[in-house]
């Protein structure tokens, strides 16, 4: 499998390289291709000077590091750039926000500075293949990949005059891997920018050369509390006992699987239950605790699980079908259920659907093959679901691919780095026409 996707890797990557004078391509968008490739070896070093600096989540100061480090480079560009803080008591990194021209649409480029591995991680630096086609490192794919893809774009679009025709904002958030909560505070940036935007991309890597992201599902909580009368065991099933905490929650947990287990698009899951005579659940550090011998009819039940979906109908229509399962409890006992919304769905809309088929006619023109989008079952959220709503269209996946993200074996395939860049930038310059 894995050789199977590097040969891939190397057909496109040639494929790259003759298709850069062939003739669907205007004379523009052949230049931006040649600026690319004539830097493949600067954007390379910088996605290697990223990787080197340590932007864990927590670590605030390596975060900023990273942003200070492409701040400059947004400015010679033309780029107003300034840091949008988060309050101290949120303790993470606030966004990188960089903004250019005042053409009538105008776009929004989203990646992010941190990552999933703190300081104290292995996994520290950046390290290349032996025949230079892959590279290791901690957020080498997500989403340094995406970072150095989205600067290089703007790189070339200014190199071949089409920069100074554009409206650009670009957003570098510091915490996307463990958003500070609340996000209406963490992402209020993110949000602003939208509101000024017409359509949103988002850098995050793509896990294969050939797809892009159109939708992906939000995420919230769920918290089902059960509660039953403590009686002696013998009298259980009985009209004065009742079924105790631990069958309400049992009944309620099999109604949900038969009601949800073929809704596609949907999942509920348990994550973590407790039952006894008393229990304590803690959902902050996923922990809990139960007591009760035996022969004692339990008291307590609690549940703590998570509800994904394609979009914010499917969302409420789901937790209301919860509420109704838990209002029709078992004889002698009670249920209450709560929600948490994590983060909303980016619903598969038509206008998703034209930006992945105009990034498809781009790939093509360079040779690269056409683009299908992913199912969103097989992505979970990212940034841009928090502002999907908020603009005409949107797009994600657009960074380089490779595997292993989030693991100490997270690798980008470096023949994927020019290919997306060449399709960004070609993309924005055609967007500027329409
Ligand atoms: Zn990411």
């Amino acid at each position: 499998m894995k050789a199977k996707a590097s040969l891939l890797a190397l057909a496109l990557s040639s494929a790259f390289l003759t298709q850069v004078t062939a003739a669907p391509l205007t004379q523009v968008e052949q230049q931006m291709l040649h600026y690319i490739e004539q830097h493949r070896d600067s954007q390379v070093a910088m996605l290697e000077q990223l990787v080197n600096i340590n932007s864990g989540t927590g670590n605030r100061r390596g975060v900023e590091q990273v942003g200070d480090t492409l701040r400059p480079h947004l400015e010679q560009l033309g780029f107003d750039t300034r840091w949008v803080d988060l309050p101290p008591s949120m303790a993470h990194a606030g966004s990188l926000v960089a903004t250019f021209g005042k053409a009538h649409r105008r776009v929004l480029l989203i990646a992010h500075l941190d990552t999933v591995f703190p300081p104290d991680s292995d996994f520290q630096a950046y390290q290349s293949s032996a025949d230079r086609r892959t590279a290791t490192g901690p957020g080498v794919l997500d989403n340094k990949g995406g970072l150095t893809t989205l600067l290089y774009a703007l790189k070339a679009l200014e190199h071949a005059g089409r920069l100074q025709h554009a409206a650009i904002t670009v957003v570098l958030v510091g915490d996307e891997e463990q958003a500070a909560q609340p996000s209406s505070i963490s992402r209020q940036a993110l949000r602003d920018a939208a509101l000024q935007s017409d359509i949103a991309l988002g850098l995050e890597f793509a896990t294969s050369p050939s797809q892009l992201v159109t939708g992906r599902r939000g995420i919230s909580a769920w918290q089902l509390s059960s509660r039953g009368q403590v009686r002696h065991s013998s009298g259980v099933f009985g009209a004065q006992a009742g079924f105790g905490a631990i069958y309400e929650s049992a009944r309620v947990l099999e109604v949900l699987r038969t009601t949800f287990a073929r809704s596609p698009g949907l999942t509920v899951n348990p994550g973590i239950m407790v039952g006894g005579r008393s229990a304590q659940l803690d959902t902050r550090h996923s922990t809990g605790s139960a007591q009760g011998p035996k022969n004692i009819i339990a008291g307590q039940a609690q549940i703590y699980g998570d509800l994904r979906f394609l979009s914010r109908g499917q969302q409420r229509s789901a937790e209301q079908t919860l509420r109704d399962i838990a209002a029709a409890p078992l004889p002698g006992t009670t249920s209450q259920v709560e929600f948490h919304d994590i983060m909303p769905a980016m619903p598969e809309t038509a206008g998703n659907r034209q930006l992945l088929a105009a990034f498809s006619e781009v790939s093509e023109a360079m040779g690269t093959g056409s683009l299908t989008a992913v199912p969103a079952l097989e992505r979970g959220g990212a940034d841009i679901s928090y502002i999907a709503d908020l603009v005409e269209a949107s797009l994600d996946g657009l960074g380089p691919w490779g595997t292993g993200a989030h693991s100490p074996q997270e690798t980008l395939e470096l023949a994927a780095l020019p290919i997306a860049t060449g399709r960004l930038a070609i993309f924005i310059s055609r967007f500027l026409d329409r």
